[in-house]
């Protein structure tokens, strides 16, 4: 029968694995707390800290408990302080990230004697956590620093995996690439071999990304395959907490349908408890796109970004900058120039806070002191990513001069259709509607500068007949030679319209009606003797027409008074034999011989 394991050796045997595999430490530290033995607080201890990491906080606490009773009952102040810890990290862990800062400042400022190795990574370990949690970027960043550095100083294998794939982590969201590839690679190598699915998962997920970032889509599939295809050196049921990161893995590699059949998994909706919402929405967009779907793509990317600026969440820049480049490219598809440019510019902001925050974390790494080569290598991120700020900004300038000609066009477009709808399509002319909205204003003129205009009514005499005798056709021949003859005679500041069948309309600034009267004859004239037009083989005799002049501001003040007053004047034209002239209140021209 084997010998079963002594409390010490069940102790050393939960220190192995306490950073390794939270499973594999609950066993000696269950066997150690049932022992009996004076180490058996440890035992307690062991067992609160790996449900604490797994989550199982109810748990935790209970065991937490009876850890420190022991503790207190041995006057353990390395024990009591390690208690602290672990309640402070569940603290955070529930979401109380500022009580859990307050609690670690607590144990700072009491902790007298030095501290193992092994107690420094966990402390700092736990403070980089509840700062990234508060957003202290260089807290956390000095904080994972100072873990790897008593991780290293501890010898404890699982220690090291945690502190390096942390500080991966870390600087893939503070966007510093190349040092997030390195370490992330070295913690994924290290926790395989060591067996720390949780260092696994966290470390794979992390590489997924960063691959993708620097535009290695291989690699990342790769490593996103990897995961799939081992399942079993994974934390039970991590896959589908994973999917997000699988599914990059195959965008990446243009496999559309098993990126959708991931994050479709479990329910097509982002789970905030453990999914990144910006980063998922970003996913399921470019998915959209890829299918050709760029409605669906633009509506399931503004929709995210209302709702997550509305419920004011602070999405991590890189996930915004995604999201914002998709649904650029959404809009650009969709004929949106100017949303696209937007989005483009908002994407290059975001983009241009990264890069900052790189230059940041490796200023801070000088700082500190720490891994001094690597900060002043030349192959920064900066240099890295220049591609990707190059390919922005031409973006940019493209969809700056799409805009432009868009802006153009439309311009152009607007201008042809209040032309075309100020003007009769017949003669050419202006039509009524162009009259009464630029009329008005010319006799304001008129009346502020005290000088006359003159509003003439003419109408083709007989015209019915014509239309009769000779065809519908002769007689648009008829109202377009007529046009012509108009345009020709009158001033080119006079504004002749079309004011409705055949009846013309003039407005003649700048001369009273006896002026009026003299162009209108000598236009009588042309028109009559015009040699006659064919129409089809038939030649239709010219013809003539009668004219009705008002002035202002003798015969009235607004366009209708005149018009009025210049129809009645019409009117008696007719009556007085047609082809004739005649003005308000009744002189009359007549021209005919
Ligand atoms: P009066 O000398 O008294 O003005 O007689 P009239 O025949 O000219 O007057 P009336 O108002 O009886 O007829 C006008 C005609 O103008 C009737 C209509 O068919 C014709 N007309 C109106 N618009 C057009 C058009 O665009 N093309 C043609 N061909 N005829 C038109
Ligand atoms: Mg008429
Ligand atoms: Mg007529």
């Amino acid at each position: 029968m084997a010998e079963s394991p002594t409390p010490a050796a069940l102790l050393a045997e939960a220190w192995e694995q306490c950073c390794l595999d939270p499973a594999r430490a609950a066993a000696p530290a269950r066997a150690l707390a049932a022992s009996g033995d004076a180490l058996a607080p440890w035992g307690w201890w062991h067992l609160a800290f790996a449900q604490m990491r797994r989550g199982e906080s109810a748990a935790a606490a209970r065991a937490l408990a009876q850890a420190e009773q022991g503790f207190r009952a041995a006057d353990d102040r390395r024990g009591l302080q390690l208690a602290l810890e672990v309640q402070a990290i569940g603290l955070r862990g529930d979401g109380r990230a500022a009580e859990a800062l307050a609690l670690q400042q607590r144990i700072e400022a009491d902790a007298g004697a030095a501290r193992a190795a092994i107690d420094l990574f966990i402390a700092h370990d736990a403070r980089a956590a509840t700062h990234a949690a508060l957003g202290h970027a260089d807290d956390a960043l000095r904080h994972h620093h100072a873990a790897r550095d008593a991780a290293e100083a501890s010898g404890n294998t699982g220690a090291r995996i945690t502190a390096l794939a942390g500080l991966g982590g870390f600087h893939l969201v503070l966007y510093n690439l190349d040092d997030a590839l390195e370490m992330s690679q070295c913690a994924f190598v290290a926790a395989r071999r060591a067996r720390s699915p949780c260092n696994l998962l966290a470390a794979a997920s992390d590489l997924i990304l960063i691959h993708y970032a620097l535009g290695e889509p291989q690699a990342a599939r790769e490593v996103s395959g990897y995961l799939v295809s081992h399942p079993e050196e994974l934390p039970p049921a991590a896959l589908p907490r994973a999917r997000t990161a699988i599914a990059l893995g195959h965008l990446a590699a243009g496999e559309i349908d098993e990126a959708v059949a991931w994050l479709e998994r479990d329910g097509d909706a982002p789970r905030p408890e453990h999914e990144r919402v910006a980063f998922w929405a970003w996913l399921r967009t470019r998915c959209a796109l890829a299918r050709g779907d760029a409605a669906g793509a633009r509506a399931l990317a503004e929709k995210t970004l209302a709702e997550r600026a509305r419920q004011g969440h602070a999405d991590g820049a890189f996930d915004l900058m995604e999201l914002h480049r998709a649904l650029a490219d959404a809009c650009e598809r969709l004929g949106d120039a100017a949303a696209a440019l937007a989005c483009v510019r908002r994407a290059q902001q975001l983009y241009e806070q990264l890069v900052g925050r790189s230059a940041r974390a490796r200023r801070l790494a000088l700082q500190i002191g720490l891994d001094l080569e690597r900060a002043k290598r030349e192959r920064d991120v900066a240099v890295v990513s220049q591609r990707a700020v190059e390919a922005d900004r031409q973006r940019l300038a493209e969809l700056n001069a799409a805009l432009e000609r868009q802006v153009a066009e439309n311009e152009k477009l607007h201008a042809r259709l209040v032309e075309q709808a100020l003007r009769d399509p017949l003669t050419g002319l202006h039509n009524r509607r162009f009259l009464f909205e630029v009329g008005p204003g010319r006799l304001e003129h008129a009346r502020r500068q005290g000088t006359p205009l003159a509003v003439a009514l003419l109408d083709l005499d007989h015209f019915k007949l014509l239309n009769d005798t000779y065809g519908h056709q002769a007689g648009d021949l008829a109202l377009q030679r007529f046009a012509a003859v108009l345009r020709a005679q009158v001033r080119q500041s006079d504004i002749v319209c079309r004011h409705g069948g055949e009846e013309f309309v003039i407005l003649m600034p700048d001369i009273g009606g006896g002026e009026a009267a003299a162009v209108l004859e000598r236009v009588l004239d042309v028109f009559q003797q015009l040699p006659p037009a064919l129409a089809g083989r038939r030649r239709v005799p010219s013809c003539t027409f009668s004219a009705g002049i008002a002035t202002l501001p003798g015969d009235g003040h607004t366009l209708e008074q005149l018009l009025s007053r210049a129809d009645r004047a019409l009117y008696r034209a007719k009556q007085h034999g047609r082809a004739r002239v005649e003005q308000v209140p009744g002189t009359s021209f007549a021209t005919l011989p």
